[in-house]
């Protein structure tokens, strides 16, 4: 019987593989602007030499972030399970202080070899690929350096089911741009060594559910932004148990791995606002990057969920009026600020929220750390006994037509 059971076991976690757990999400508006998210894989290996390369770039740039006004550091993601055992994650990091540093660092991890793969790994000749990189390289970044191009290495890349992606920093290729260069080399040109492919999930799509409220009385947002996170699923709880619901800003790399999450919140009533693709500061990006943020962010909203969000929120609150002509999203900021990432302390956090509360207002929270969990609890009980009736941010914006009207 227990032989059984252990087989058993050992089919599950074949199958299973190295799953991604959880996104950590740091984001700080301080000294500097930081906003860093991360994947977490039931693999301690891959996870260690993730988090040792984050610590040392936030560390690096915490060090220096005195000198300069505002600087601004942003860890953004992307994860893609290759197959059962083998997963590639990138990390893009963008450093603006004087200068501007774009940098690339990837780590595709084989977990049943306990190994890091490198390119000679997973293609069977990388001589003869060689010349046409170098070649579509020189197509596609004409302004390239030949010189440097000689000594261009394959030390950072990735894989899907559709291309082999290359990555190379600004200064290895010497261009002018300070962007991270990439080339995708479709797999169907490859001779590759790892294959296997895996299918992904169907779309569903949820309504927001119906509520009864009365515009006459009191009512009161509750917005989360900067997730989600594992704390979304016990907000998601006592919102649940308090009969509430909540605007959630979410940004758009941590949606798809969230995909539950985020059609629960629908399902109970709750909204989602746009935050953004990857949590940059908004006012340095041109008007194609702007757009891309916010597109990429609706469409992966769309693609899990089937909802598409009608309210956006900037990053870090700011924002110019130029920005605002790029989107037909509606800008939303709030009236009522709980500091919960700073505070960190349920009792500061209820201060910062309860005496400032009003009719109307839209209260800041955040849902990427463990404080807003209690504290969210606490504040939503408070104020329903004050007679508070909870609203989404659309709905919030409806109510105030009406009365106006
Ligand atoms: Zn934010």
């Amino acid at each position: 019987m227990k032989t059984k059971v252990l087989i058993i076991l050992s089919i599950i976690f074949i199958l299973t593989g190295c799953e991604q757990k959880e996104v950590v999400s740091i984001i700080e508006n301080d000294k500097s602007m930081v906003s860093i998210n991360y994947p977490v894989t039931d693999s301690n290996v891959l996870n260690d030499a993730i988090s040792s390369y984050v610590n040392k770039v936030y560390n690096e740039f915490k060090a220096e972030e005195n000198k300069y006004e505002k600087p601004e550091l942003n860890i953004s993601y992307t994860y893609k399970e290759v197959n059962e055992n083998v997963i590639s994650v990138s990390l893009n990091t963008e450093i603006y202080t004087d200068k501007t540093v774009n940098k690339i660092k990837t780590f595709n991890y084989d977990q049943k070899n306990d190994k890091f793969l490198t390119m000679e790994d997973i293609v069977r000749d990388l001589e003869a690929l060689d010349y046409d990189i170098k070649k579509a390289l020189l197509e596609k970044y004409q302004e390239a350096d030949m010189d440097f191009l000689s000594n261009v290495t394959y030390d950072y890349f990735t894989r899907d089911n559709e291309n082999l992606s290359l990555y190379f920093n600004p200064v290895e290729l010497y261009t002018k741009k300070n962007e991270t260069i990439y080339l995708d080399i479709p797999l169907n040109s490859l001779r590759l060594l790892i294959d296997i492919d895996k299918e992904t999930d169907d779309n569903t799509y949820i309504s927001i559910k119906k509520k009864n409220i009365d515009y006459d009385k009191k009512v009161v947002a509750l917005t989360f932004d900067d997730g989600p996170s594992k704390y979304t699923e016990k907000i998601l709880d006592i919102l649940k148990k308090y009969d509430a619901c909540a605007t959630f800003f979410v940004v758009g790399n941590k949606v798809e791995f969230y995909s539950d999450q985020l059609k629960r919140m629908l399902k109970e009533g709750s909204e989602i606002g746009n935050h953004s693709y990857s949590h940059k500061w908004l006012n340095r990006l041109t008007k194609e990057e702007f757009q891309e943020e916010i597109n990429k962010t609706q469409k992966a909203i769309k693609k899990e969920t089937g909802f598409t969000p009608k309210l956006f929120r900037p990053t870090y609150g700011g924002y110019s009026d130029k920005l605002k002509t790029y989107t037909d999203l509606t800008f939303v900021l709030w009236t009522v600020d709980s500091s919960d990432w700073k505070v960190k302390n349920t009792e500061k956090i209820l201060n910062n929220i309860l005496p400032n509360v009003q009719d109307g207002s839209i209260i800041l929270m955040h849902d990427n750390h463990s404080y807003a969990v209690k504290a969210s609890d606490d504040v939503i009980k408070k104020l329903k006994e004050e007679g508070y009736q909870f609203v989404t941010v659309s709905e919030l914006l409806e109510i105030k037509n009406l009365r106006e009207s």
